[in-house]
């Protein structure tokens, strides 16, 4: 095994370092990257962990940290490349969806760009100095501030079987019931595979109001179960048989108002069983909205105010 150096963040097998990376400056600050290698003391595959690329998911960013602290290189074959608060820019301020800098969703912009704006400058030091070094990649996710999102695992598909086959078995390494498979990179960071012929996996669960410790765990069982798979850490991997791609609902808010939940994340709804509705600022009701069919609240907005066409439940059927 040899060492693994960023920039000046430097880790000799057996190792674990940390560090932060400059990204680009405001009038004022600059902005940094922070990152962790954990080096194995034997030779083998390199993984990429990133939390946090949404700012304020952080039963994602709990479980990176988690990983970060539990992992201990001289067991270790191979190594672990993690970045625990990708979007520090949403994560210090506390902002919806896009970075207060620029106003841009970072999860739209890798691979980035190294004369851009602020966002585009992170996925520029995140692919090219970060992922450039790994064999696969675990972005970990879930509910922005006005979402709640339950256990999935989307998993890139593009023209390498084999990566794609790959890709497949990282998502069913986290104890998830189902998983989706998406064809195009549209700028996440599962754009990696494009760029650098990578299995990358994108996991979605938890809300930042409160942060679940199921949701924490979710993320991190993956992470622990994906580990065993790369050969990184001993032991087999527990690899689910979970649906690929199963029938989904969704509904959005036709009209701005006020939305009035009636179920919970997670919840096992009937058909026709009433799911919320969406009033105006006189409590005078605009919509309903019903289960098509008997299935499971897989996402829920947990946002008083609501505007035109913003997503307000999502159901899965698992059967
Ligand atoms: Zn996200």
């Amino acid at each position: 095994m040899s060492t693994i150096e960023i920039r000046d963040i430097k880790a000799e097998p057996g190792e674990k370092t940390f560090g932060f990376l400059d990204i680009g400056s405001t009038s004022v600050n600059t902005y940094r990257l922070p990152v962790a290698i954990i080096n194995g003391a034997q030779d083998g595959k390199t993984l990429g962990i990133i939390g946090g690329t949404h700012g304020v998911e952080f039963a994602s960013i709990e479980a990176v940290i988690r990983t970060i602290q539990d992992l201990d290189p001289s067991k270790m074959k191979g190594a672990v490349l993690a970045i625990p608060v990708l979007n520090g820019p949403q994560f210090e301020h506390r902002t919806a969806f896009l970075s207060p800098f620029d106003q841009i969703n970072q999860n739209r912009v890798f691979p980035g760009n190294p004369e851009g704006t602020l966002s585009h400058r992170t996925a520029h030091v995140v692919f090219s100095e970060v992922v450039s070094k790994c064999d696969a990649l675990l972005d970990n996710h879930g509910g922005d501030i006005t979402e709640d999102i339950d256990d999935m695992v989307i998993a890139r598909q593009g023209d390498d079987e084999d990566v794609n086959r790959m890709a497949r078995e990282m998502a069913a390494c986290y104890p998830t019931k189902y998983i989706s498979l998406m064809e195009r990179g549209g700028g996440l960071t599962m754009t990696a595979m494009d760029e650098f012929g990578i299995p990358c996996v994108t996991s979605e669960a938890g809300t930042p109001h409160n942060v679940r410790e199921r949701h924490i765990v979710f993320h991190y069982e993956g992470i622990m179960n994906n580990l065993k798979y790369f050969g990184i850490l001993e032991g087999k991997p527990k690899i689910g048989k979970p649906l690929v791609g199963p029938k989904r609902h969704s509904f959005a808010a036709r009209d701005g108002g006020i939305w009035h939940s009636y179920v919970e994340l997670g919840q096992e709804v009937k058909a026709g069983e009433e799911l919320g509705n969406v009033t105006d600022l006189f409590g005078n009701v605009l919509e309903t909205f019903a289960a098509p069919e008997d299935s499971t609240v897989s996402f829920l907005r947990v946002f008083y105010s609501v505007n035109c066409g913003e997503r307000l439940v999502g159901l899965v059927v698992l059967k």
